[in-house]
């Protein structure tokens, strides 16, 4: 008899806290749950369809998938196909790995008019999470407006900048990539309430902006003028004093030189939005499409005596996949000190599987097959019913 760890979610935190979990007890039984019958959580629904490089993670995670005493169980989700409860009664250990990806609000007015979009539900929709089949309607957004200052504003930014030709070899569902291919896009303005010295673009992320084929990369010199806040400490003041140099090359851009304009906007702040604008603090801008990229909230969990969170869903929805992995590992240490102190309960198997690692690599088989011929990495099954079919049919 060993213990049996229950781990609800399959994203990075998940992965790395099963990982965290085997290295101090190889004997565990895990079960990773997640409600989607794929795995990986953001990696395969949140980043960028065009950082390829980045996704290359999910191997370290398929590696934990053939562990023997490792399950996935996909297409169950807890609290409604299970109860939370009846999981802390079948299981010796339940942790919380859901993340956290409700968009979160400006609270100003006019932010429920059908053209402002969270960067979540827009993100999802091109990366083809079954729950997000409906995205923009672009076939008349010249202008657009993306609120906030992070690399999810860039991804947005970029995603919709890049033509045919810079996705043709990435994972973006394709109706959604021609859907942005044949919009007769602009101008892009990415707006930041705060000054340039503080925005919190990574260094690589911002120089990929100004590196697009179709748009030239814009920002005004006179907001330029200020230094990185010495009361940083030294990482982040390097990195936010190297993305003033960036800006500042933007800044020596020539507008109208490529179809396509990437504005930066600093100190603006969102007041209001109508149908074809939004008004800021610094003057109205024209904006058919308005995206917001201004952080997640999560839903709750029950909290209690074998129950460990993780991952954005403990610390919140800031930092990368790698941050997860020491998080994960500390919370994995915790677990294996409460385990250390119970016996393992007996029981019958709680969890009733649906989609199993076959299951997923049936899709995953699917995937890769209809995209070689593009020479795309896959073409994603985006809908609930081809997921489900494909991983069933043995
Ligand atoms: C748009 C976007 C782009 C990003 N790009 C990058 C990037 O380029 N590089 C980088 O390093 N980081 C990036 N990140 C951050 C990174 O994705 C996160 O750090 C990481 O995914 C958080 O991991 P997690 O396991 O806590 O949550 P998640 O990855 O969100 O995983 C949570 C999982 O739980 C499942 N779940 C939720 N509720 C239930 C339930 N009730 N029952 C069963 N399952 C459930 C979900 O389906 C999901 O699979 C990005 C984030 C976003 C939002």
């Amino acid at each position: 008899m060993t213990h049996r760890v229950a781990i609800v979610g399959a994203g990075p935190s998940g992965f790395y806290t099963a990982d965290g979990l085997l290295r101090g007890r190889p004997d565990l039984r895990i079960d990773l749950i997640d409600r989607l019958p794929t795995p990986f959580g953001l990696v395969r629904a949140g980043v960028s369809p065009d950082h390829q490089g980045t996704k290359a993670v999910v191997r370290q995670f398929e590696r934990l998938l053939a562990q023997p005493d490792v399950r996935f169980a996909g297409n169950v989700e807890i609290g409604h196909d299970l109860s939370w409860d009846e999981l802390q009664e079948g299981y010796d250990a339940v942790i919380v790995a859901t993340g956290m990806v409700i968009d979160r609000k400006l609270g100003i007015p006019g932010e429920d008019l059908p053209h402002v979009w969270g960067s979540w539900k827009f993100v999802a929709w091109l990366n083809g999470h079954p729950d997000f089949r409906q995205g923009p309607d672009l076939s008349a957004v010249r202008r657009v407006a993306v609120i906030g200052n992070g690399n999810v504003a860039l991804d947005v930014a970029r995603l919709l900048a890049k033509g045919r030709e810079e996705m043709a070899k990435t994972d973006i569902v394709p109706e959604a990539g021609e859907a942005i291919a044949v919009a007769p896009l602009a101008e892009i303005h990415v707006i930041g309430r705060r000054g340039p010295e503080h925005a919190s673009f990574t260094n690589n992320e911002l120089v990929e902006m100004g590196r697009v084929g179709r748009a030239v990369a814009l920002t005004d010199a006179a907001a330029l003028a200020v230094q990185a806040p010495a009361s940083d400490p030294t990482p982040e003041r390097l990195r936010k004093a190297k993305n003033l140099e960036i800006l500042r090359g933007f800044a020596g851009n020539k507008a109208g030189s490529k179809p396509l304009a990437v504005h930066f906007r600093f100190n603006a702040s969102p007041v209001a939005i109508r149908p074809g604008e939004i008004e800021l603090s610094t003057g109205t801008l024209p904006a058919d499409l308005v995206i917001t990229c201004i952080g997640y909230r999560g839903e709750d969990f029950p909290e209690g005596e074998g129950v460990f969170a993780v991952g954005w869903a403990r610390r919140g929805p800031t930092g990368t996949i790698p941050t997860n992995r020491a998080d994960s590992h500390a919370v994995a240490r915790e677990v294996l000190a409460w385990l250390s102190e119970r016996d393992p309960k007996s029981g019958p198997d709680p969890m009733p599987l649906s989609i199993d690692v076959a299951g997923w690599h049936r899709i995953d088989k699917a995937e890769i097959a209809a995209g070689t011929p593009l020479g795309r990495p896959r073409v994603k099954l985006v809908d609930w019913k081809s997921l489900l079919d494909v991983a069933q049919n043995d």
